[in-house]
């Protein structure tokens, strides 16, 4: 069949597949434990769900700008001038369908056909996939489980050639948990100013880091803030995955492109959405603490129980809601009748035989790992270790 040779070349999300995988098992009635995609286990926060009830009731049901209302534009200034002590006018921030989506806008607003987009491994299953969609090209910095998964100044620039646009940055990680201390995200900054090259900051989970507090690299001075495109959304931090709200802060310009791209690609996100989101970003912080309190307790007892288990270890991840877990020793090894050469193999073997959904991180840019996600009860949490180990022990 006559296809798009590029669409043809990008792979489906593995954590969507395995979040697929996993609720079709359940479904059947298999007695499956999900780590797969990440989700907040908790509901969207009363408040925001009483928003959008009132906007449908108020007759808000009808087509708004294609990027967004101006009232969520003023709340998400607000937000950052609050939150971030950034200062953004409505005419650069663009609501988008998801943090996804805004950043499919970005990598379209700036990289032309070869234009080199660097991101650190592992990363998150989707930017490579976006870059190439926007006829970029990937090019990776490899971090090291003993380095905290993290990336220095001078590693970046060792990475930067002339075809250079962009640096993806994501802190708090997914899937690493790691987050960068102030002084290390200002030398980034300085690299990427001397450079001038755009830094890609997808923020979506600055409000799960359990020690200290997060720090937008945009923060620094005017000039890294005119070459940053803030990435965020109201996914992860409200537990609003459904809804499909996601906002991109950047220089007017390349905001104004972005608006262009999506007033042809999908419109306005939904409308009820953008007023519930109002009412969660003007809302009170209660919820996301409490949410916040429970992931870290989850994370401390997942941490240690993975360290006591033979064969496999993982670091303590400081922000998110992932725990990136080390099979390397596992590797050669045969469980349940299966030899176990990929992280693929792992997470295929741990969920036929017990029953246990983890996304493998031969999709995130290292085999050595597969990715658990805490934001799920500390009952399943339980279960899924127990599992693990009996599995482990076969
Ligand atoms: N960035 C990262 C790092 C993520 O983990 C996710 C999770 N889906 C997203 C962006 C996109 O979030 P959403 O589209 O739900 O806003
Ligand atoms: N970002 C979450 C994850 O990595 C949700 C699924 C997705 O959008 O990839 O699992």
């Amino acid at each position: 069949m006559y296809l798009s040779e590029k669409a043809k070349s990008i792979n489906p999300s593995s954590t969507l597949a395995i979040d697929a995988k996993f609720k079709a098992m359940k479904a059947e009635g298999i007695d499956v434990v999900g780590f797969g995609a990440g989700e907040p286990d908790f509901d969207t926060p009363e408040y925001i769900k009483q928003a959008a009830i009132k906007a449908i009731m108020e007759g808000k049901t009808k087509y708004t700008p294609a990027s967004g209302i101006v009232e969520l534009k003023k709340a998400i200034c607000e937000k950052f001038k609050n939150e971030n002590g950034l200062t953004f006018a409505p005419e650069q921030i663009v609501v988008s369908n998801g943090a996804k989506h805004s950043l499919i806008n970005a990598f379209q607003a700036i990289l032309n056909p070869g234009d080199e987009v660097i991101i650190p491994a592992p990363f998150w299953v989707s930017y490579p996939e976006m870059v190439r969609l926007a006829d970029g090209c990937p090019k990776y910095i490899y971090t090291k489980e003993e380095n905290g998964f993290k990336f220095t100044a001078e590693e970046l620039k060792n990475a930067i050639t002339d075809k250079t646009r962009a640096l993806v940055l994501n802190s708090p990680s997914n899937p690493t948990g790691m987050v960068y201390t102030e002084s290390e995200l200002n030398e980034i900054a300085d690299v990427c100013v001397e450079r001038n090259i755009y830094v890609i900051s997808d923020e979506i989970y600055e409000h799960l880091i359990y020690e200290g507090k997060h720090v937008s690299i945009a923060s620094f001075n005017e000039q890294i803030k005119d070459l940053t495109i803030i990435i965020n959304g109201v996914s992860k931090t409200y537990a609003m995955t459904g809804w499909r709200i996601g906002y991109t802060a950047s220089n007017a310009k390349i905001a104004k492109v972005m608006a262009n791209v999506q007033s042809h690609a999908s419109s306005n996100p939904n409308t009820i959405a953008q007023w519930a989101t109002v009412a969660a970003l003007s809302g009170g912080k209660e919820e996301i603490a409490t949410m916040k309190k429970a992931f870290s307790e989850r994370r401390d007892y997942m941490v240690e129980r993975i360290n006591s288990i033979d064969g496999v270890s993982c670091l303590k991840p400081n922000g998110a809601f992932y725990v990136l877990m080390n099979i390397s020793k596992i590797k050669g090894r045969t469980i349940s009748g299966v030899k176990i050469e990929t992280s693929d193999d792992f997470a295929n073997a741990l969920l036929e035989n017990a029953k246990v959904a983890l996304v493998p991180c031969s999709g995130f840019g290292n085999d050595d790992f597969v990715r658990w996600s805490y934001a799920t009860s500390m009952e399943n949490i339980k279960m899924g270790l127990d599992r693990l180990e009996a599995f482990l022990n076969n």
